[in-house]
């Protein structure tokens, strides 16, 4: 079903380049931001921020589309995914009312996934599209962060999880990068970014289980 969205414009947007006509990732976000999403999408709206992302969801569930999906938004900035360094001409962004610190309300996941199922629906986004900006800006970005539940999300197709099985170690840079973590960003840095969204809260050296994950993940959700 359609989610209730409600239109608040903003000027910051242009073509989407490289042939791209339909979209084929979406980036998450938050805006760490504290007030509620109106502070945020003031910015977002704001021409001299030279900002913007497609939707905003707040914390009770609200909706506000702010870029047409056919048009390219600025929210991803520097970073790369899978064969791409122009992550916005290729996604939709949605950013999350979030200070960077508070958990994501219930009411503002079930809206983010009614969203989500809406868009991925009318586009034909696959679940291994749906990536953080920390997967496409590892060591810049981190959002949306450690306390977001990709794994909730994964349990309804809306982005995806692997296996947790062993491998040896010596494979997971390269398995990261086929599944989609092309950034050229030191080794240390990738594992960061990637226990951030698969073992948000480990430390330590890269592990087998590390290995396995990312093994799974390249085998079964190669990026493109
Ligand atoms: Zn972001």
């Amino acid at each position: 079903m359609t989610p209730e969205i409600r239109d608040c414009p903003s000027p910051n947007h242009g073509a989407r380049r490289g042939g791209v006509s339909v979209p084929d990732l979406i980036v998450l976000h938050y805006t760490a931001m504290t007030g509620g999403p109106e502070p945020a999408i003031k910015r977002l709206c704001d021409p001299a921020t030279e900002v913007s992302c497609h939707y905003v969801v707040g914390e009770r569930g609200d909706i506000a589309r702010l870029v047409p999906d056919d048009r390219r938004a600025w929210h991803a900035g520097a970073g790369r995914w899978g064969e791409s360094c122009d992550v916005n001409s290729r996604s939709l962004g949605i950013e999350l009312s979030n200070d960077g610190a508070s958990p994501f309300p219930g009411a503002q996941m079930d809206a983010l996934e009614a969203l989500l199922g809406d868009l991925m629906a009318r586009h034909g986004i696959e679940a291994k599209g749906v990536i953080g900006h920390s997967d496409c800006a590892p060591g810049r970005k981190i959002d949306p962060g450690p306390r977001f539940d990709w794994q909730r999300l994964a349990r309804q197709g809306l982005a995806v999880w692997p296996e947790v099985v062993e491998a040896p170690i010596t494979g997971f840079h390269d398995d990261l990068r086929a599944f989609g973590m092309t950034a050229e960003v030191e080794d240390a840095t990738r594992l960061a970014a990637f226990r951030l969204r698969f073992r948000p809260g480990l430390d330590g050296p890269l592990d087998r289980i590390d290995a396995g994950m990312a093994r799974d993940l390249a085998a079964r959700f190669p990026a493109s």
